[in-house]
């Protein structure tokens, strides 16, 4: 998809409510898929959201990155150790992990991004 296209169906399906009318019709099945599909999309459109957060994502290798690494904290900027869905953690100083989900805080340190391959250096 166009990113155009896709910046213009953003503006009318994000964050909104919307009628089973629009989330059953084509151009919506081709927003989300885009989301998913298409790289210029999903990185323009996770750029926003974290800029709309305030979460600093350019200090990051990658957009994949820094939207898990926020997805990670909770809304104080804490780690959120016993959430099933947090899959990559990062500390202050420079590390980052794959959390084990055992219930407490272990984890295994990894020194490259899982989704580019930038070496996470501190
Ligand atoms: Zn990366």
């Amino acid at each position: 998809m166009e990113l155009e296209k896709f910046k213009e169906l953003h503006a009318r399906f994000f964050g909104k409510e919307l009628p089973e009318a629009v989330t059953a019709s084509e151009e919506y099945d081709a927003y989300i898929e885009a989301i998913h599909d298409d790289e210029a999309c999903y990185n323009w459109a996770t750029a926003e959201k974290l800029k709309a957060k305030g979460f600093d994502f350019e200090s990051y290798c990658c957009l994949m990155l820094a939207d898990k690494v926020y997805q990670s904290l909770d809304e104080e900027g804490e780690i959120k150790y016993d959430d099933p869905d947090v899959i990559i953690n990062k500390w202050d100083e420079g590390l980052y992990g794959i959390p084990i989900h055992d219930g407490g805080a272990s984890m295994v340190v990894i020194n490259y991004c899982p989704w580019c391959g930038h070496k996470l250096s501190k």
